[in-house]
């Protein structure tokens, strides 16, 4: 089980990677405000930080730039959610620190297996601590 983030605008995005986290065994936790995402994500200190890229006030390129620069949080893995996979957006997303990006409307199995493989990666490194 790992605790995962989400940091969405869209109600039923929200609903459907909670159902589908949840479904897979882990503890979703949701933010529609990303201006809320940093103080939830150092109070809930998740394995895993799924964001949408297109949120009002903190945009999701701007929530990974701060994440990768809060020392409690700056390695935790991210998985960026975008509804407009144009040239040179999966760089910017790399970029400011996302591991990963699915875009929307979701595959359900492309989503699932971007979140396990996120995850096991992350393995050894807890273990190493
Ligand atoms: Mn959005």
């Amino acid at each position: 089980m790992a605790k995962i983030l989400i940091v969405e605008d869209n109600a039923l995005n929200i609903k459907l990677f909670c159902d589908l986290l949840a479904a897979h065994g882990h503890e979703p936790q949701a933010v529609t405000d990303s201006r809320q995402a940093l103080d939830a994500a150092r109070e809930f200190i998740p394995d895993l930080v799924i964001t949408d890229i297109q949120l009002p006030h903190v945009s999701g390129l701007e929530l990974i730039r701060l994440i990768r620069a809060d020392d409690q949080l700056k390695s935790v893995p991210i998985m960026a959610v975008t509804a407009y996979a144009s040239l040179g957006d999966e760089e910017r997303i790399r970029g400011a620190g996302a591991e990963s990006y699915v875009t929307k409307p979701i595959s359900v199995a492309r989503f699932v297996q971007e979140v396990d493989s996120l995850l096991a990666r992350k393995q050894p490194a807890d273990a190493d601590a």
